[in-house]
């Protein structure tokens, strides 16, 4: 007799872990299929670090899915034993009318979060290790700090078997459909076929082969996190002394870092947030060139001098961005049974452990407390 399940879930991801999670611990029967193993580093949940923080540049409708994303960390580390968010205070740092600094402030305001204004004189005086210029001006935000992507999804899928479900690796959804009946689902995999009565499909940079015929454009993007050895030492830069920071300069590329945390002792991680080049899961160049290198070097001498040291390590990671740059969270349109997590436009992992609260939700009750309007397809039909 083959086992029946409440839920599939493709895609083990940042997402998916956090969904099996969800749905395990509600009392759902899953069964989740990932391509490659656990915390695996070619999609988009790997590199160490992921900036998470409250006073939402992006758009204010985020807070309140930030807000509740603080606590189900908090509820994970709890429950794993393991700390998966430090909260460091963070510096989103720029000239006055630039997107990161007006963003937050405007994200603040609106949810009444506490935050701090720094001159630049203030920012070179409390942390040595920055050099803005002169008409830069930093929002403080307390709160903001980084989660570890890997841990996380260990962490949720552990959790989520020690709760059940039947969590298979290296093994990977080659189609689906809703059954003839209407009801339910059908997935077939490399090596069997399988049916459930929902379907949650969270396929990260796969999302423009598994999704195709949503009809959103899915742009793949190769990203680099790049690890570099402080010029006078590892001290400044330790969690403690270094909050994250998100620095727009003057000509508007941002660029954010971390401080350094143990997992490459020597060296702090710095990364352009966007400037990506389109690529696909299958062609990426997995290579980080040296052109590449002393792109990052011109802006570490400008903002951040002291971090311009030895090159460590880059590792490329990749961005599935949506033409807005908003998610696509939803029931497909067609079939309820399916549920969507995808497009996460380099800015989700913060989001994961609400992702998986909501699609959760959508998947037992049909519907979500929590404000998702923002995410919804349609939202590209008449554009
Ligand atoms: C360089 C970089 C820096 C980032 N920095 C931040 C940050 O600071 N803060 C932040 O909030 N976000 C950040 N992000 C974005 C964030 O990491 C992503 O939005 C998030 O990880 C996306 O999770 P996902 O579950 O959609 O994708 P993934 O974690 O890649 O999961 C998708 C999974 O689906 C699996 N899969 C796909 N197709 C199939 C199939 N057919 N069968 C079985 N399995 C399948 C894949 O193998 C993969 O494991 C960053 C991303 C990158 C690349």
């Amino acid at each position: 007799m083959p086992k029946h399940y409440d839920v599939i879930v493709i895609g083990l991801g940042g997402m998916g872990s956090t969904a099996a999670y969800q749905l395990a611990t509600r009392g759902q029967r899953v069964l989740g299929l990932e391509q490659f193993g656990p915390a695996h580093d070619l999609g988009s949940s790997h590199g160490g670090s992921r900036i998470i923080r409250q006073a939402y540049f992006e758009d204010p409708a985020y807070v309140p899915l930030l807000l509740r994303a603080y606590e189900l960390w908090e509820a994970i580390e709890k429950q794993s034993g393991e700390e998966i968010l430090t909260v460091t205070g963070g510096l989103m740092m720029g000239p006055p009318d630039s997107l990161t600094v007006t963003g937050t402030m405007q994200s603040a305001t609106q949810w009444n979060l506490s935050y701090e204004v720094l001159e630049a004189n203030d920012i070179r005086k409390r942390y040595p290790v920055f050099t803005p210029s002169a008409n830069s001006i930093a929002i403080y935000e307390e709160k903001a700090g980084f989660v570890r992507p890997e841990l996380s999804v260990y962490s949720h899928l552990f959790q989520a078997e020690k709760h059940g479900a039947d969590l298979r690796f290296f093994e990977s959804a080659q189609s689906w459909e809703v059954h003839p009946s209407g009801e339910g689902v059908r997935v077939v995999t490399n090596t069997g076929t399988y049916e459930a009565g929902k379907l949650i499909i969270s396929p990260g940079a796969w999302a423009p082969k598994l999704l195709a015929e949503l009809g959103v454009s899915f742009q793949v993007e190769r990203h680099i996190q790049m690890f570099f050895e402080p010029t006078r030492g590892i001290e400044p830069f330790r969690v403690g002394k270094l909050p994250i920071y998100i620095w727009e300069a003057d000509d508007n590329v941002q660029l954010y870092g971390f401080p350094s945390f143990g997992i490459k002792a020597e060296g702090a991680k710095v990364a352009f947030f966007r400037k990506g080049q389109p690529c696909t899961p299958e062609n990426i160049d997995r290579t980080v060139y040296e052109h590449e290198v002393e792109i990052m070097r011109n802006y570490l001498e400008q903002g951040l001098p002291m971090l311009n040291g030895r090159f460590l390590q880059g590792k490329t990671c990749m961005y599935t961005n949506t033409p807005d740059e908003h998610f696509v969270i939803t029931e497909h349109p067609q079939h309820p049974q399916v549920v969507i997590a995808a497009g996460f436009s380099g800015h989700g992992f913060k989001f994961a452990s609400v992702v998986g609260e909501i699609l959760a939700d959508l998947v037992i009750d049909g519907n979500t407390n929590h404000p998702i309007e923002l995410f919804s397809p349609q939202r590209f039909v008449y554009k």
